[in-house]
This record gives structure tokens, C-alpha cells and sequence, in this order.
């Protein structure tokens, strides 16, 4: 007797390990696995720069782990899924369920067309621990605020991760002609080889990484996670972001490590971390306009101010403020920035230069390998204060103090902004406070060898709290 088919539609799952999808495919019998590039109109996000580089390299892996009987095609899914299962005789459609707009218009489109011509289909929670619409309020409402939504969430008790099926018997297209190199960016950036010496992509690499952290990163996550130069954070992002890790697999790697001794506290505070990942993509399911809408609609009166030559100052790290500048070149030099530093960025875009956050967004957007939606848009809103459990508006980092603070020794600074590397700790923050014959013996000449800042710190955060007053006192406010 033949087998029955099945399609395995890969999505943000991009691994073989606790994918609930591929377990219940392969139980069926023979799997065509396929992967789908949409069409860059579909969407107003389209895939940046940095993320089209990871995602490449990312099914180049699994490809391999699938012995080149991954299915890559390119164009409507729906579409494609249809066609494929009128060509292969397919029985049943599994994947596993993703929550950004388009990921549920497209699943919500191939449900009714599956419906009408009588094919079966089955989804799974995959992406995230907690699926959004199963926590709510007593009153139905979703949760705005991040500790009741975690003290919610924390009472459910996700699944365990599932192992590998133990036999895959993986039908390839032949007609195909679509292949992982297609995907090639092309012509590749320059930037880009910086980023793939900085990363390895796939599966076994994020299984990797995770036990290297739980080894040696997670004692002390707690403190050491603000300090940009200690390896206390995980780097974990992007592998979360494409699946190719599962936080069931993070979540099962903790209770591991609280039974060797790791202390409760740096636990606790990492397991907060990714509960922030799914609280994110909480909102997100709940308040769909999070990636453009202010989440607070006063802010929509906010007197934003449009400055091409201070966002490409920004861009390039060249605000002549070093900790902002440091971190702006991390980001494009590794397609990573550190969480401290990326507040510190964020702050001073929207505070200090009063540019809109979404032009920080689609900056992050374009040049983040670990560039999500959800948490994009969420943490964007967070630290530019319209974000739903957001940062006070007053509270606005001094990239300075912040930079003595995190970066004491100034190694992370000088790795990134090169030409201070002979400054002395004392004037590393602010260069243009340091005295003549200092800078000349650091070999510094401000405005030449390195920018002179362009803004004052302090007049530029009285401007922002004045900005702030005149929201309080519109009218409009809602
Ligand atoms: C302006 C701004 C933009 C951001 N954009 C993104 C983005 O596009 N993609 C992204 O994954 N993160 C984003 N973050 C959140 C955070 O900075 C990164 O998740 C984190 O730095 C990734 O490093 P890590 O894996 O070493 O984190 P760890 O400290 O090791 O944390 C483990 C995991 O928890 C999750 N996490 C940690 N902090 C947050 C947070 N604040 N919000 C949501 N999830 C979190 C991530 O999945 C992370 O991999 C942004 C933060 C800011 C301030």
C-alpha cells in the first residue's frame, strides 16, 4: 500500500529538533519539506539586508540536514501549497504557526482554500511557549502591562521539546528548479562577509551555543548581561528568530542548568528575557499596528523633527558621541548590537535628536541579523516612550555615564571606534572635554580624526523634556 503524503511547510522552524510540525509529518508517512519565499510586495517589511544573509545561510544548513531534499520555491504560498498538493497527491499540510500579519493573513488563506477542496491540515506552536491567545485578562483583555502578562504566563506550563522522528522518509520535487543558491544575495554586500565571519548559522551552531552559554555565560546573566564586553548574553537571537533553535529547547537547558548550581537570580533573569521575546510577540498578535501605530496615541502629536544629516550621522556612528558610535558600528560591522547599547542608541535617536522611531526601526531593520518584527517594534516603542509598558518619557539615557557605567575598562568602545583607542578612561565618553595635549597625545584631532558631537548632551535633553511638556499639554492628547 502506498503512503500517505504530507507537506512540511517550514516557516520560522527552521531546525529539526522539538519541531512539532515535522513530528507529526513524518507519523504520516512521506514528507515533502518546502520552504517559501514570499514575494517582497507582500509586505510592507520586507526582509532586510542582514536577515536575507542569515536566512540563506540558515537553509543552506538544513538543507543539508534534510540531504538536499529541501523544497525551495518562490511566490504566493498559498498558491504554491495548492499546486504542490494537487501535483503530489498530498494528504495533509502541517506547520508551525507564525503571528506576523502576513504570516497570519497567508495561513488564514490556505485554511479556507484547503477547507473547500477537502484537504487536511494541521498547525502547531513551534515559535513561542505560550500561545498569545490563550492568556488573557479575567475581563478578556489582553495584558499591557509586562510583569501581571509574565506572572500569567508563568503559571502555564509549556510542552517538553520533542526529539527528532526517527525515520523521515523526504520526498524531493524534481521539477523544481529552485535551489538554495537562488537565494544568494547578489551581488553579495561587502559588509556582508564581515557578518558571516562574526556567525555560525543553523541548527547544531545554536545547539551549540546554547550550551556554551549555560556553561560559561548564564552564572552571572543577571549583572554581567549590561556590560557589552562580557560574554554574559547568549547571542541567541537570531537563531530564536529563524527557529533554529525552540525556546522549549532554551526552557529545558535552564532546568538542566538549575540542577548543577546555576544561581535562581541569573535563572530567573534570563527566563524574564524570554518571556519579554514572547510578550513582544504578544502585543503584536493583540495590537496589530504595534510595527507602525504609536501604542500610546498621544504620541502621535509629537513634534518629531526630520534630519537626514543627523540619521546618517547616526546610521554611521559618527555622532561624536563614542558609546552611541561604538554601538552603531557593532551593528554594522556584526549585524548584532548588544541590548544596553541598543537602548542607549534608541534613546539618543529619539531623544537627543528627536527622530522618529521609525527611521530607528527600519535602520534595525535592514542591518539586524536577529531583525523581528515583534520585538523590533516593541522595543523601538519601549525606549521611545509610546510603547505599551513603556520607558517614562523623562528617562533618557546619558550615553556618557551610561558608557563609564557598562564600559569601564572602555574595551568595548575602543574595539568599535578605534580612533580613541589612546584616550585615557577619564575622557574616553567625552573626547571633547578632554584637554588639548591630551587629545594630542591620544593623536586626536576633534572633527578630523574622529566628529566633534553633534548635539549637547544637555541642551538636547532639555529640548526632549520641553518636547515631552508639549505633548502633555496638547489638546489632542488622547
Ligand atoms: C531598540 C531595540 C530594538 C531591538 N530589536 C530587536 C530585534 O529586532 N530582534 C530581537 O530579537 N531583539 C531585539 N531587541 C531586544 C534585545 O536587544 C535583543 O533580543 C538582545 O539584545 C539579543 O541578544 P541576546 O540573544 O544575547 O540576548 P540575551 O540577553 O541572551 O536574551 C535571550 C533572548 O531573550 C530575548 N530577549 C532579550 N531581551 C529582549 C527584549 N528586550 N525584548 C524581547 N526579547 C528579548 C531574545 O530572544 C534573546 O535572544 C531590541 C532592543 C532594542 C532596545
Amino acid at each position: 500500500m502506498a503512503l500517505k503524503k504530507s507537506i512540511l511547510w517550514f516557516k520560522r522552524d527552521l531546525r529539526l529538533s522539538d519541531n512539532p510540525a515535522l513530528v507529526a509529518a513524518a507519523q504520516s508517512g512521506e514528507v515533502l519539506p518546502v520552504y517559501i519565499v514570499e514575494p517582497l510586495s507582500s509586505s510592507e517589511f520586507e526582509r532586510g539586508s542582514a536577515s536575507k544573509i542569515w536566512l540563506y545561510h540558515s537553509l543552506k544548513s538544513l538543507n543539508s540536514t534534510l540531504n538536499n531534499h529541501l523544497n525551495i520555491y518562490t511566490g504566493d504560498p498559498v498558491k504554491i501549497l495548492l499546486d504542490l498538493t494537487q501535483k503530489h497527491q498530498i494528504e495533509t499540510i502541517f506547520w508551525n504557526t507564525c503571528y506576523e500579519p502576513w504570516s497570519r493573513e497567508n495561513e488564514k488563506r490556505l485554511i479556507e482554500n484547503l477547507k473547500s477542496q477537502s484537504v487536511s491540515y494541521d498547525f502547531f506552536n513551534g515559535t513561542y511557549l505560550w500561545k498569545p491567545k490563550e492568556i488573557k485578562k479575567n475581563d478578556g483583555t489582553p495584558y499591557k502591562v509586562f510583569s501581571a502578562y509574565k506572572r500569567e504566563a508563568w503559571r502555564l506550563s509549556p510542552r517538553e521539546p520533542l526529539e527528532i522522528p526517527g525515520t523521515l522518509s523526504l520526498i524531493k520535487d524534481t521539477d523544481n528548479q529552485t535551489t538554495v543558491e537562488h537565494l544568494k544575495p547578489d551581488p553579495v554586500p561587502a559588509w556582508s562577509k564581515k557578518i558571516t565571519s562574526f556567525w555560525d548559522f543553523g541548527e547544531s551552531a545554536a545547539q551549540k551555543k546554547l550550551k556554551d552559554f549555560t556553561q560559561k555565560g548564564l552564572q552571572n546573566y543577571k549583572k554581567g548581561r549590561d556590560f557589552p564586553d562580557h560574554n554574559n548574553t547568549s547571542c541567541l537571537s537570531p537563531h530564536l528568530h529563524f527557529g533554529e533553535i525552540s525556546p522549549h529547547q532554551i526552557r529545558e537547558a535552564l532546568k538542566s542548568a538549575k540542577e548543577s548550581d546555576t544561581p535562581k537570580e541569573d535563572l530567573h533573569h534570563f527566563f524574564s528575557e524570554i518571556t519579554w521575546r514572547e510578550f513582544s510577540c504578544y502585543l503584536l498578535y493583540h495590537f496589530n499596528g504595534l510595527p507602525s501605530d504609536n501604542f500610546q496615541s498621544k504620541f502621535n502629536h509629537f513634534p518629531w523633527e526630520e534630519n537626514p544629516a543627523f540619521l546618517k550621522a547616526w546610521q554611521t556612528g559618527m555622532t561624536g558621541i563614542p558609546f552611541v558610535d561604538a554601538g552603531m558600528r557593532e551593528l554594522w560591522q556584526t549585524g548584532y548590537m548588544h541590548n544596553r547599547v541598543r537602548m542607549i542608541v534608541a534613546s539618543f535617536l529619539t531623544k537627543n535628536l528627536l527622530i522618529h522611531w521609525h527611521k530607528g526601526r527600519d535602520h534595525f531593520w535592514d542591518c539586524l541579523v536577529d531583525a523581528d518584527l515583534a520585538n523590533n517594534s516593541a522595543s523601538w516603542q519601549w525606549v521611545a516612550g509610546c510603547g505599551a509598558d513603556a520607558a517614562p518619557y523623562f528617562r533618557i539615557f546619558n550615553p556618557v555615564t551610561q558608557g563609564e557605567k557598562f564600559d569601564p575598562e572602555g574595551n568595548y568602545t575602543r574595539k568599535f571606534v578605534p580612533e580613541l583607542k589612546n584616550l585615557p578612561n577619564k575622557y574616553l565618553f567625552k573626547p571633547w572635554e578632554a584637554p588639548e595635549k591630551i587629545l594630542e597625545k591620544s593623536d586626536i584631532v576633534l572633527g578630523k580624526t574622529y566628529p566633534k558631537p553633534i548635539v549637547d548632551l544637555k541642551k538636547s535633553r532639555e529640548k526632549a523634556l520641553s518636547a515631552f511638556q508639549f505633548l502633555k499639554n496638547n489638546p489632542l492628547d488622547s
